[in-house]
Formats: structure tokens, sequence, C-alpha cells
């Protein structure tokens, strides 16, 4: 992809589809505030730029301090929402697409991760978190939209139905909306806002140590070590990073002492127990506990928190920034739409709590059950992993139960108030480790090349999308698409788009598919009078009213100003 990929689809370019030209109308109001400069932050604003709507982002830190290691596995679906930004995360950084998992000396499994479609995108990307901010902040210089002032933290934050006030020393903002995305030391900010942060924090401990070596043949996978003989009875995890950098952590008591074992050289022992007897530098090393936490409320009002601000979950499986780039994904195009009048204002913002908050508690779920697999709190629970590593050498059945983290994939909003559900697909549930389900609503759409924009993804992500599939009338999706103007909406020929996409969707002859701009799927219908209530749905509407040309009448049932 190059830049030229990243901003809307031309208005000119129509095959088999009804263009639209985006936004659009000039953002009405003043810029929505942003607290936090952190990768969450710097995502959201980029996106809101996306959407021609400026931000001011706050960040109490008085400049970038490019430092330290936090997150570095990246999932096809968040770098796929940078590249729509132009931030090229997924090229600077190291691919792998297998998992290995051994026990003692035995390897159990190695589990190579699909592409439900056709995404140029690999699956995982290893790169620093420092390394994400940088680029994210190349690409914020160049928007005009977003206005970045560091040293500013905010300690106060007050709302009425008009919008909100943030101040902290020297400075007070109004604005329409705010994303509080100021990471895990929020405390005060969800004081103000008055949201429990509940949930727990771990005991033990886990070195982390980035090292610079050369480790021929372990620079395209994931291992984790169940009891190896370097660190019994605990794990060890080893990421390959990009500059011959290897992440390796260890699960360490919970009296460790960092300095202690430096001063003693018994961190050179450790490492070399690993790497052997080649040369190596340490990058970095720091001890972390991890917790597991969620607000209560991700919606205030008109106060929206994202990222580690809103949740925080153990690093096995790499949930924390995906899915914070799922939560900025979804809050801007929101706050886009509400700010312009363009759907149902309480109703739109309140399912970003909805179905965010959803993903969290998913999240959570997925990353608890991990923790309590790799760090058994009671005698039966370390009992219960022992069996299981032992029969997994042997079973393959036992294998399955083996929990070295299930890595980061996007939220499934089947019960989401904009999704409307199809009886005939169903939503089955959390699918097997390393699947994703099958496209319904609710689900993302899965990637692959079309004709015309490039990709499907690139398309979904101008706006609402009617797709048609074989058999349904392309003029009826046009009549609907253009019955919500201006909300930019286009109409599309499935076929025409791409020979496989009807195959790859599993589309059935005549039914017609709407698409959220966040890519994953509101509705199939198979009735054209359907379509205008799921269209309603999707914007969180009572009822379609446009104002701009009426609808090609006749082509859709539901036309201008019609309730649903
Ligand atoms: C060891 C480790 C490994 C991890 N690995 C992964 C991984 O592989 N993949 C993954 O997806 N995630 C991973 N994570 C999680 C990931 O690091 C976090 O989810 C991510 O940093 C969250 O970004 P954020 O923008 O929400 O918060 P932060 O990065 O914490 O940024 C918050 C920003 O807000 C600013 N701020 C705070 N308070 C205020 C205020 N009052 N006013 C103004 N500014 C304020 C701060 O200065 C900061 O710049 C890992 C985390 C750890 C600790």
């Amino acid at each position: 992809m190059t830049d030229d990929d990243t901003g809307p689809v031309s208005a000119e370019w129509s095959h088999r589809t009804t263009p639209h030209s985006r936004p659009v109308e000039l953002w009405p109001l003043d810029p929505v505030v942003v607290v936090g400069n952190g990768p969450v932050g710097q995502t959201a604003a980029l996106l809101l730029a996306r959407w021609g709507v400026p931000t001011i982002v706050l960040d109490r830190r008085a400049e970038r301090d490019l430092v330290g290691s936090k997150a570095i596995c990246q999932q096809r679906d968040a770098l796929d929402v940078w590249e729509s930004l132009g931030a090229h995360v997924a090229s600077h950084g190291v691919t792998w697409t297998t998992a290995r998992t051994f026990y003692r000396s035995d390897e159990l499994s190695a589990m190579t991760m699909t592409d439900p479609g056709r995404s140029p995108l690999p699956p995982f990307v290893n790169i620093s978190q420092s390394r994400t901010e940088q680029l994210l902040d190349e690409r914020m210089a160049d928007s005009p939209l977003i206005d970045v002032r560091w040293g500013q933290g905010v300690d106060s934050v007050t709302q009425d139905g008009g919008g909100v006030t943030v101040s902290g020393p020297g400075f007070t903002l109004h604005t329409p909306y705010l994303l509080v995305c100021a990471g895990a030391r929020s405390d005060a900010l969800r004081a103000l806002l008055g949201v429990d942060f509940g949930g727990h924090s771990f005991d033990d401990r886990f070195l982390i140590c980035d090292i610079r070596a050369s480790l021929p043949g372990w620079a395209s996978e994931r291992r984790f070590y169940f009891d190896p003989a370097w660190n019994p009875g605990r794990q060890v995890l080893i990421h390959p990073c990009p500059d011959s950098t290897y992440r390796i952590d260890w699960q360490v008591p919970p009296d460790y002492d960092l300095d202690a074992e430096v001063a003693a050289g018994a961190l050179d022992e450790r490492v070399r127990a690993i790497v052997g007897e080649v040369s190596y530098e340490i990058v970095w090393k720091s001890v972390y506990r991890f917790h597991t936490r969620c607000v209560d409320r991700m919606r205030v009002g008109r106060v929206l928190l994202a990222g580690d601000a809103a949740h925080l979950y153990a690093p096995f499986g790499a949930r924390g920034l995906n899915s914070g780039v799922g939560d900025a994904e979804n809050a801007a195009w929101k706050i886009a739409f509400v700010g312009r009048d363009w759907s149902g204002a309480d109703e739109l913002l309140e399912s970003y709590h909805a179905e965010r908050h959803a993903a969290a508690r998913e999240n959570l779920s997925v990353t608890s059950a991990t923790m309590d697999f790799l760090v058994p709190q009671s005698a039966a629970a370390a009992a219960h992993r022992r069996d299981v590593l032992e029969r997994a050498r042997a079973e393959v059945a036992a294998r399955a139960l083996v929990d070295s983290g299930r890595l980061a994939e996007p939220f499934w909003y089947a019960d989401s108030p904009l999704t409307t559900a199809d009886p005939a697909r169903p939503f089955a549930g959390r699918p097997p480790r390393g699947a994703a389900p099958p496209p319904g609503p609710g689900v993302i759409v899965p990637d692959l090349p079309v004709v015309g924009p490039g990709s499907l993804r690139r398309l979904c992500r101008d706006g609402l999308l009617v797709l048609a599939a074989p058999g349904a009338d392309l003029a009826v999706a046009a009549g609907a698409a253009a019955a919500v103007a201006p909300v930019p909406a286009r109409a599309a020929d499935m076929a025409a788009l791409s020979a496989e996409l009807p195959g790859l969707l599993g589309a059935r002859d005549g039914e017609w598919w709407v698409v959220r701009p966040d890519a994953h799927l509101a509705a199939v219908v198979t009735e054209a009078e359907q379509l205008g209530p799921a269209l309603c749905r999707t914007l969180a509407r009572a009822r379609i009213v446009s104002r701009a040309r009426p609808a090609r009448l006749g082509d859709i049932a539901t036309a201008s100003g019609r309730p649903c």
C-alpha cells in the first residue's frame, strides 16, 4: 500500500457501485479533545482526522520518551487500521506466522495463523511500541487537523448537556466530546467520571529482557516454554523483534529482585541458559506485575474511555493495544457521525459502551483463563495444569487444553444494538483458537483485493456500504444508500468487486449485506423493505431523514422520512 491508498475512495471511481464523495461537511463543532498521546490516543486522533474531525491531543508528559518495552505483538486488524491511516507499522516489524509451545523438552504444538480472507497483511508482526508510536507521530505531524499539546495534564473534567470542560494547570478547554486515552494510571480521571475499575492484580512477577543477538532459526516464531529446565515450574515466552532483538519474558517469583540478580551476575546466567554462548546485548529490562481490570462504563455522557484507561489485561494473547485500536476505531466514526447529526446521538454513543465493553469482557475472560492456567491460584488448579501438560506430551486432545494465550482477534458485535440478527446465520460464539467466526452480522468482513479501490476494507472504511449479492438488485441497494444522505453511503455489486467475494462471505443469492464504516457487518437481508430499517439500526436512528437528494424511489422501500 502507498500513502495514496489511505484517503477516501475517489468519487470518480465506479465499478457497478454508486459513487459518493467523502465528507463532506465541515466539522460544525469545537475540536474533540483526546487526553493521552499514547498509541490509543494517537490512533483515535488520526482516525478522527480521517473523518474530518479536528482534535486537540493533551499529554501530561513533556515530550515523547521513546524508552521502555511494552506492546510488541500487533495483530492484522490493528495493523490494517494503521495502514488505513498511512502508518505502515507492518512493514517495519518482524512477521511471524507460527506459535510453538513446549513442555519441558517436548514440543506440544506448532500453530500457524490463517487468514479468513486474502489480506496483504500478515497475521502478526512484532514491533516495539515505541517504534509504533514514532510511526503514528509522523502521520499526526502531517495532519492539519491534529493539535498535539505536550506538558498538559488534565486534572479536572466536568460536563453538561452542551459539552465537556477539561482543565489542568494553566489551561481550560471546552469540547463537544472527550476521549480519555490516558492509560493505566488514569485513576484520578476515572474517579472524576465516577467509574469503577474493578478487577485484580496478580502477585506473580514477570521479568522482561529485550536482548540483541544472532539466533538463527528463531526469527519467525513465537516460542512458549512451560517448565523449561532454565525456569522450572514456571514459563518463558520468546518473541522475535526487529533488528535481531528478542523479547524474553520469564515468570519469576513474587519476591524476585532484578537489581540483586544483576549485581550477582545471575541475569547473565539466566539469559545464557537460553541463548548459549553467543554474544548478546540487553536493550531493555524490567519487571512487571499484570492486572486484569475493566471500567464499569466506557461511556459517561459525552466522554468515552478507550485503551488502558478502560481496561487492563495480562499481555499473554496481546490483547491490550490491539483492542485499544478497536476502541479507537469504534469511537472515531461514532463521534464523527454524532457530531454531524447523522445518527441517533445518545444511542450511537451508548453503542460504543455496549460494543467495546462487551469486547473488553471477552478479552478479560480469555486472558483470565490463560492466567489461571499459567499462574494457578489453588492447589487444584496447579494439579490441573500439571496433569494437562503431562497428558499433552502424548495425547493430541489434551493439547487443546494447554493455554499459552489465545491471540488477539477482532471482537464480534453479534449482540450489539446496531446489529440486525440474521436467523439464517445465528452467531455460534467464540470460534476455536486460531479460527475466525464465519462472516455474519456483527463479524468484521475479511479483506481481499477488489476491483477499483484495491481492497474491500478500504471501500468499507469510506462510510456505510450496501453490497448486493448475485441475484439482488443493485438499484435497491443504491436507493437505500442514497436515502441516508448526507451520511456517506455506497452500494456495490459484490461479484463485480471480486468474483471471489460472494463465496468468501458465504453470501446467498438475492441477499443485501450492510457493512459499517469499521468493516463490521451490520445486517444481511433478503427483502428490500428490510434494508431501510437495517440502515436505521446501524445508525442508531429511529428513522431515515434524508437531508440531501431524494432516494431513487421505486428502487427502495424505505424512502426519505419514512419511519423504520
Ligand atoms: C510488558 C507488556 C507487554 C505488552 N505487550 C503487548 C502486546 O504485545 N500487544 C498489545 O496489543 N499490547 C501489549 N501490551 C499492552 C499495551 O502496552 C497497552 O495496551 C498500551 O500501552 C495502551 O496504550 P494507551 O494509549 O491506552 O495508554 P498509554 O500507552 O499508557 O498512554 C497513555 C498516555 O496518557 C498520558 N496521560 C496519562 N494521564 C494523563 C492526564 N491526566 N492528562 C494528560 N495525559 C495523561 C500518559 O502520559 C501517556 O502518554 C503490553 C503491556 C505490557 C506492560
